[in-house]
C-alpha cells in the first residue's frame, strides 16, 4: 500500500473533481468568449463556477484572476503591482518564510531598480511586528508575507499584519500566498489585498489557480491578450480547469475545524514516536499548523533517507518540493542553525490521511532508520 505523505507538494485529483473536469470538457467545448450559443452556453457555466467561488470566498466576481496557479499569481501580484504603483515608490517588504517563487520574483525586481527588505521573525516563526513596523516606509508599495509557510508550516495572524502595515502607511498593498493555508485553515481574504493559490493543492486539477485582488488594488497584467473577462490574464478561459477549481474550493472548504483536529491528532502521534529518537528533531512551534511537519534527521542524509522509505512506498519530501537547494531557508530564519537546516524533511499530511497509514509510516520510519544509522529507537 503506497503510504503518501507529501501533499504539500501536491495533491491527487479527487474523483468528483476530475468528473466535473471531463463533463466540462466534453459538454462545453465552445470559447467563453465567442458570441453564438455554444460560447454562450459556456460562459453561462464559466459565470456560475466564479460565482460559487466567489461566493464561497465572499469576495466579488470581479476580483478574481484565473492563472495557471500560484508561481503565476505570485508574478502576477508582485510583478503587477511593482509596475502600477513605480511612480509611488519602488520599496517591497517580504518575510524570511516565503515560498522560492517570492524570492525569484524579488531578485528579478532588484534587477530592475525596486528595493526588497527582509521582515525578521521570532525564534517561533511569528513575523517580529516591531521589524514590520520599522520597514515600512512612505515608499513601501507592497508586502508580501504567506498566510501558511510551506516548510515548517507557520502560520501567520493575517488580521494583525494587515492592521500593523495599515497603521504604517494605508498605502502599502498586503499581499498573502495563502497556496498551503486554504482548505486547511480558514483564511479571511478581507485580511488581504492579494492573495495567491494553486488548486492542486486541494485536491484539484494542475494548471489553475488564481490570484485574488481586491477591486481598489491596481497591477499590470503580465500576459496581454483578447476577451472583456480577461483583462488582466489574456487568453481563452481554460473551461474544464475552472469548472474544476470551484469543485475543488467547494470540497477543501468543508468542515475545516473538524478535518484539522483530525490531522493534528495524526501529527500528535508522529511527533510522540519521533521524539524518541536522539538524533531527530522536530521543527515544530506553537504557530506551525498539524498537516506540515518538518523534522531533521542529524544522522543521515535526508535525500538517502527519503528515498529509502520510497522503496517501501512511503513519499516524504525534502524541505520542499520546489527549493533547489539543499539547505531549508525557513528553519534557517527560524532556528539559526546550517546543520539543523541542512537535514529537513517534511512530512505533509492531509484529512485524508488515515492513522493507519501513519501506523505503518511509523513502523516503517523505524526499520529504515536502523538500517541506515544502526540504532534502533528503543535502545537509546
Ligand atoms: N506558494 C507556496 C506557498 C507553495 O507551497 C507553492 C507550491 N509548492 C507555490 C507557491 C507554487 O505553486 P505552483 O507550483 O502550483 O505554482
Amino acid at each position: 500500500m503506497m503510504i503518501y505523505l507529501d501533499y504539500s507538494a501536491t495533491t491527487p485529483i479527487s474523483y468528483d473533481v476530475l468528473d466535473s473536469y471531463n463533463k466540462a470538457s466534453r459538454d462545453y467545448m465552445g470559447n467563453p468568449n465567442s458570441l453564438h450559443s455554444l460560447g454562450v452556453k459556456s460562459k453561462v457555466l464559466l459565470n456560475s463556477a466564479t460565482r460559487q467561488i466567489c461566493d464561497l470566498l465572499n469576495i466579488q466576481e470581479d476580483e478574481l484572476i484565473y492563472t495557471s496557479g500560484a508561481t503565476e499569481a505570485n508574478n502576477m501580484a508582485l510583478k503587477g503591482v511593482a509596475l502600477a504603483y513605480a511612480k509611488k515608490g519602488k520599496h517591497i517588504v517580504v518575510s524570511k518564510l516565503e515560498h522560492p517563487s517570492i524570492y525569484r520574483i524579488c531578485e528579478y525586481l532588484e534587477t530592475i531598480g525596486y528595493e526588497i527588505s527582509y521582515v525578521d521573525n521570532d525564534s517561533e516563526g511569528l513575523i517580529d511586528f516591531e521589524d514590520l513596523k520599522s520597514k515600512i516606509r512612505e515608499d513601501t508599495i507592497l508586502v508580501s508575507i504567506c498566510a501558511v509557510n510551506s516548510e515548517v508550516g507557520i502560520r501567520q495572524p493575517l488580521k494583525t499584519l494587515r492592521q500593523i502595515i495599515k497603521k504604517e502607511n494605508p498605502n502599502t498593498i498586503f499581499h498573502s500566498d495563502i497556496t498551503q493555508a486554504i482548505g486547511k485553515v480558514a483564511v479571511n481574504l478581507h485580511d488581504i489585498d492579494l492573495a495567491s493559490m494553486s488548486g492542486h493543492k486541494i485536491f484539484g486539477p494542475k494548471g489553475i489557480g488564481f490570484l485574488y485582488k481586491k477591486e481598489s488594488v491596481n497591477i499590470v497584467p503580465l500576459i496581454h491578450g483578447s476577451g472583456k473577462f480577461t483583462d488582466l490574464r489574456g487568453g481563452t478561459p481554460p473551461l474544464p480547469l475552472i469548472v474544476a477549481l470551484s469543485k475543488a474550493i467547494r470540497i477543501a472548504l468543508n468542515d475545516l475545524e473538524k478535518r484539522e483536529e483530525h490531522v493534528a491528532l495524526l501529527n500528535d502521534r508522529i511527533c510522540k514516536e519521533l521524539s524518541k529518537y536522539n538524533d531527530v528533531i522536530l521543527n515544530k512551534t506553537k504557530y506551525s499548523i498539524p498537516h506540515i511537519l518538518n523534522v531533521s534527521l542529524l544522522n543521515i542524509k535526508p535525500e538517502t533517507f527519503i528515498h529509502a522509505m520510497e522503496e517501501d512506498e512511503v513519499y516524504l519530501s525534502t524541505n520542499t518540493a520546489c527549493s533547489s537547494g539543499d539547505l531549508s531557508s525557513s528553519v534557517m530564519a527560524i532556528y539559526n542553525d546550517r546543520k539543523r537546516a541542512t537535514s529537513t524533511i517534511r512530512i505533509s499530511l492531509s484529512y485524508v490521511t488515515t492513522n493507519e497509514e501513519i501506523s505503518k509510516f511509523l513502523n516503517l520510519f523505524k526499520v529504515e532508520y536502523k538500517n541506515l544509522t544502526g540504532f534502533l529507537v528503543d535502545e537509546k
